[in-house]
């Protein structure tokens, strides 16, 4: 299940450009005692000691069972001249064809969206109510950003616009340099949004389909 709770905030009042979506997450796994075993441990998820026989497990499953619930935040990383992905010079794939290398760091405007996000998560699961779990991490953790990339929403590096000196695709994903190439995935993105991808690659291949059937039908291409 992806509950999805799409940007709703007014950047000029924020310290950082961009939003961030949330995905809500949860689900009846816990508080998941083993048969013989994990009777009585600190359990992960609630972080207390917990676990027993009888009434004690009776109640915990009770107080426990589907009470779980995330929040995620995945927000847009604006692109900036210092993150680059180059050929790189000494690895290859299995055919012997180098591999990209990505040269790529967080900004402020990412730590500062992600303090945002913890701030409001905090925020929201308080207001339900809820018990927060785990440690809320800092400045030296980054806020809890993921290395760059592993949410795996790969996109770019054949960037659009209208000059050929700082594109690779005009708006129809069709090469500058070469007429009859176009590019339908996501590597004319010049951004990564908080959305999630596939959508805008659809939307854009579309477009990019009725452009070449128009040229067709004028006998351009
Ligand atoms: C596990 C997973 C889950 C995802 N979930 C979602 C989701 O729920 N929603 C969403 O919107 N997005 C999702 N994404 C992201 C989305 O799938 C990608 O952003 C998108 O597929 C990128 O499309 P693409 O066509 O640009 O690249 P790709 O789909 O990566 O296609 C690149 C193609 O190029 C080929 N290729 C690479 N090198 C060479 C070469 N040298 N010669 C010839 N061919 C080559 C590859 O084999 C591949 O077929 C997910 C991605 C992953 C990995």
């Amino acid at each position: 299940m992806h509950v999805y709770s799409p940007w709703w905030l007014d950047n000029k009042k924020l310290d950082f450009p961009r939003g961030y979506h949330i995905e809500l997450w949860g689900g009846m796994g816990m508080p998941s005692y083993g048969f013989g075993f994990n009777q009585s441990a600190v359990n992960e998820y609630i972080g207390e000691e917990v676990g027993g026989y009888g009434h004690k497990i009776r109640d915990e499953v009770k107080d426990f069972y589907g009470s779980l619930v995330g929040l995620s935040g995945r927000g847009e990383s604006i692109a900036r001249k210092e993150n680059y992905c180059e050929i790189d010079p000494t690895t290859v794939d299995e055919f012997g064809i180098p591999v990209l290398r990505f040269n790529y760091q967080w900004s402020d405007n990412e730590l500062k969206q992600a303090r945002h996000m913890h701030e409001t998560f905090e925020e929201v699961l308080g207001n339900m109510g809820g018990k927060l779990l785990g440690d809320k991490p800092g400045p030296e953790k980054k806020y809890g950003l993921h290395n760059p990339g592993r949410i795996i929403h790969e996109v770019g590096t054949t960037r659009m616009g209208s000059d050929p000196k700082t594109s690779v695709v005009n708006e129809f994903e069709r090469l500058h340099d070469v007429e009859n190439v176009f590019i339908v995935d996501a590597g004319p993105f010049v951004s990564q949004a908080d959305k999630n991808p596939t959508w805008t690659i659809m939307a854009l291949s579309w477009r990019t389909s009725e452009f070449i059937i128009e040229e067709l039908k004028k006998q351009n291409i």
